[in-house]
C-alpha cells in the first residue's frame, strides 16, 4: 500500500471508527479550531446513531444542484429542513425530500427554529451579503451553522458570525469543500511534510469562461458580494493558505479589471513570511484552474484545483495524485462536519480560516484601489 492510499484508508477507518462513537454526554461548543466544551452549554448532542437534520437555508442553485443531492448520499446528517424566501419552491422541495410541514420556514419566522427541536444544523447558501444575518440568526435560534463561501462582506461580519456561535455554543463550519477532499487532502500532506523542501514560490489560479455578471443579479452587485474575487478568489486564497500552510503577511500589489462594479479579474501578489511572494489570479471570463507549490527540490500542484470532480494532482517526482474522485466533495464535507459536531471534534474549516481569508480578500481590494501594499 503506498503512502497515499494507506493515508486514503486510515481517513476511512477513522472517519467509520468515529462515526460509531458518539458520546451521548457530549456538549455542544464554540466554532474555532479548538474543541472546547463549554460549561454552560446544555446537552444537545444527538442520540447514539442518530443523523443531525440539516435545514437549507436558501434554495438556490447550489443548493438545488449540489447539497440536497449531496445530503441523499451523507451517513451522519440529512436534509430534514428548509427556509426560504420563494413560497413557489416549497411544494417541490416537500415532495422531493419528505420534507414535514412543521421543518419548513420562510426569513420571516425562522427565528421560530428555536422551538424544533427536529434541526440540529442550519446551512446558509444564501448571496455572500446576506451570510451574516442569517447565519448570526441560526446560530441565536440554538443552531449549529454551516455558512456558504464565501464567509461574510467583512471580516467584522465574520466575528459577528463568529461570536454569534460562541455566545450561543452552537459549531461553526465555513463550506470550503476542498479541505474535505482525498486528493487535496494528500496535496496538503505534501505541503505539510515540506516534501520538496523549503517553499520557495506559490501560483494560485481559479477562473472559469463565463460572461459578466447581470447587474440584475446578485453576483453582478458589488454590495452583495459579486465579482471573481469573492466567489472564485476566495478558493485562490484559501488554496495558498493549506498549499504554503502559513497565512500571508501583507499584499504587495493588485490589479482588478470592473467594466462594471464588480471585478470580472483580479490578479494580485501575496508576501508571506520569510519574504517568500505567491501569485494569485481569478477570474469569471477566462478559464484557469491551478495551485502550485514549489520547494527548492521539487514541486507539487494540482490541476485543476477546485472543481466538484476530477481535482487532479502531480508532482516533480512523478507522483500522481488520485485517480480523479466525481462527485463527493459536498457529501465529504457535510459528514466531516456532522462527526465534529456529534463528536466534538475541531471542523476543518473553522469561522476563523473563513474571517481570515475574508481580511486577505478586503486588502486585496485595498491595494488594487490605492496602488499600495497592504499589510495583513
Ligand atoms: P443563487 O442565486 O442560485 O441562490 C441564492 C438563493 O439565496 C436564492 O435562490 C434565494 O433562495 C436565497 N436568497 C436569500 N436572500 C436573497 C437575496 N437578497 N437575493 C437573492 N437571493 C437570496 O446563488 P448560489 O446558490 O449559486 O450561491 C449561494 C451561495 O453559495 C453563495 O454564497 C455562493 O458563494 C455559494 N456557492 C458555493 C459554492 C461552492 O462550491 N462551495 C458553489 C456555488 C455557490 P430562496 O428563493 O429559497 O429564498
Amino acid at each position: 500500500m503506498n503512502k497515499n492510499s494507506r493515508r486514503r484508508f486510515l481517513r476511512q477507518t477513522v472517519t467509520a471508527a468515529t462515526g460509531l462513537a458518539l458520546a451521548p454526554g457530549l456538549v455542544s461548543c464554540g466554532a474555532g479550531n479548538t474543541a472546547t466544551a463549554s460549561s454552560s452549554a446544555p446537552a444537545r448532542a444527538p442520540e447514539k446513531g442518530r443523523k443531525l437534520n440539516v435545514a437549507l437555508l436558501g434554495l438556490g442553485s447550489y443548493a438545488k444542484g449540489q447539497i440536497a443531492p449531496s445530503l441523499q448520499f451523507t451517513r451522519h446528517c440529512q436534509l430534514a429542513g428548509i427556509i426560504t424566501g420563494s413560497p413557489e419552491k416549497i411544494p417541490e422541495w416537500q415532495a422531493k425530500h419528505d420534507i414535514p410541514d412543521e421543518n419548513v420556514y420562510s426569513y420571516d419566522n425562522m427565528d421560530e427554529l428555536a422551538d424544533n427541536p427536529n434541526i440540529d444544523v442550519v446551512y446558509v447558501i444564501t448571496p455572500t451579503a446576506t451570510h451574516k444575518e442569517f447565519a448570526v440568526r441560526a446560530a441565536k435560534a440554538g443552531k449549529h451553522v454551516w455558512c456558504e463561501k464565501p464567509m461574510a462582506m467583512t471580516v467584522e461580519d465574520s466575528q459577528a458570525i463568529i461570536d454569534a456561535c460562541n455566545e450561543n455554543n452552537v459549531r461553526l463550519s465555513i463550506g470550503y469543500r476542498m479541505l474535505h477532499e482525498p486528493n487535496t487532502q494528500d496535496f496538503i500532506a505534501l505541503s505539510k511534510e515540506k516534501a520538496f523542501g523549503a517553499f520557495t514560490a506559490a501560483t494560485s489560479l481559479a477562473g472559469y469562461a463565463g460572461s459578466d455578471p447581470p447587474t440584475d443579479y446578485w453576483r453582478g452587485q458589488r454590495a452583495m458580494g459579486g465579482g471573481a474575487l469573492y466567489d472564485m478568489g476566495v478558493y485562490t486564497v484559501n488554496g495558498l493558505r493549506y498549499g504554503l500552510q502559513m497565512a500571508p503577511v501583507a499584499v504587495v500589489k493588485a490589479m482588478q479589471h470592473r467594466p462594471t462594479e464588480v471585478d470580472v479579474t483580479t490578479e494580485y501578489t501575496l508576501e508571506f513570511p520569510g519574504g517568500l511572494l505567491a501569485e494569485g489570479k481569478t477570474s469569471v471570463v477566462t478559464n484557469y484552474n491551478q495551485l502550485r507549490i514549489e520547494g527548492e527540490n521539487g514541486w507539487h500542484e494540482m490541476q485543476p484545483m477546485q472543481p466538484y470532480g476530477g481535482v487532479k494532482g502531480l508532482t516533480s517526482a512523478g507522483t500522481v495524485l488520485g485517480p480523479p474522485i466525481d462527485g463527493k466533495q459536498q457529501t465529504l464535507q457535510m459528514d466531516d462536519d456532522a462527526l465534529a459536531i456529534m463528536n466534538n471534534t475541531p471542523v476543518l474549516a473553522p469561522g476563523e480560516m473563513g474571517r481570515d481569508d475574508i481580511a486577505v480578500i478586503r486588502a486585496i481590494i485595498e491595494s488594487a484601489e490605492t496602488g499600495k501594499r497592504v499589510v495583513l
